[in-house]
């Protein structure tokens, strides 16, 4: 069995595309984060976890599963898949529908929106306020639990390469 150090980082890097800012999470808040949620510690599903906090925000499971055979060659994208769910049902991770043929997952399950760019394919997350019916909680009669806004466009970075 892989033990896991607990003095190894995660470098994350975020979005801000424009000046790559760089997060440490130590290995000990993961493990944590999971232990939090009682699922059961394995070092593939730490490994998709770590991979999932890492590097690209939102990746597809095919990207994870590229990621993960790196550490753990046996690994299945059916067992990607799983530990996906697993993930999702915990609510530890977010599934990103923003096209229709692709799925992504992002570790970040505060609440934002996203936005598509149609030449680049990026995605990239959006910080709004939240809006007068989101803090109602509800809409006409129906309870509000998540909003996910999906925004599609031409991204600032191809803005400026297109001039
Ligand atoms: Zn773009
Ligand atoms: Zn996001």
């Amino acid at each position: 069995m892989t033990t896991i150090n607990n003095n190894s980082y995660l470098k994350i890097i975020l979005d801000n595309k424009e000046e790559d800012v760089i997060i440490k999470i130590p290995m000990e808040n993961i493990v944590k984060q999971l232990k939090a949620k009682r699922i059961r510690l394995t070092p593939q599903r730490i490994g998709i976890y770590k991979i999932l906090t890492s590097q690209k925000k939102h990746l597809t499971a095919d990207e994870i599963h590229g990621k993960i055979k790196n550490e753990f060659p046996a690994v299945s994208l059916a067992t990607v898949y799983s530990v996906l769910e697993l993930y999702k049902g915990k609510d530890i991770i977010r599934e990103i529908r923003i096209t229709f043929n692709r799925s992504c997952f992002e570790s970040r399950t505060d609440s934002h929106h996203h936005f598509y760019c149609r030449e680049c394919q990026e995605i990239f997350d959006i910080n709004l306020h939240p809006c007068a019916v989101l803090r109602k909680k509800e809409v006409q009669g129906h309870l509000i639990e998540e909003l996910q806004g999906y925004f599609y466009g031409i991204c600032s970075k191809c803005r400026k390469n297109s001039v």
